[in-house]
């Protein structure tokens, strides 16, 4: 993995800017709490703070899944009286819809 963003800013420490590292020595990642990274960090040096690149930085190519379709369709039947599953009901689902959960499209 290639990281080309040597100084970053984090919402997670918005006060200083997080210079990338690779450093031998064990560091504690605050985004983590517990765990102990070792390589690539993106570190504050002012407040001794520590990040995972992969934290900081999320890879580009993920997208995801929920943002890929911008259309919601009706996957259940529609309410009534579940005899008329011709033309009617078709239009039915697939019709688009907004949705609050996903108001931009
Ligand atoms: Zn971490
Ligand atoms: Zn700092």
């Amino acid at each position: 993995m290639k990281y080309t963003m040597t100084e970053i800013s984090h919402f997670s420490h918005p006060d200083h800017k997080l210079m990338l590292e690779n450093s031998e020595l064990l560091f504690k990642c605050e985004g983590c709490k517990e765990e102990v990274g070792i390589g690539f960090r993106y570190r504050c040096p002012e407040c001794d703070f520590d990040l995972h690149v992969y934290r900081a930085v999320p890879a580009p190519n993920i997208d995801h899944p929920f943002y890929t379709k911008c259309s919601f369709q009706f996957l259940s039947s529609p309410p009534g009286d579940g005899l008329h599953t011709s033309a009617a009901d078709m239009k039915y689902t697939e019709a688009e819809i907004s949705h609050f959960s996903h108001p931009d499209h």
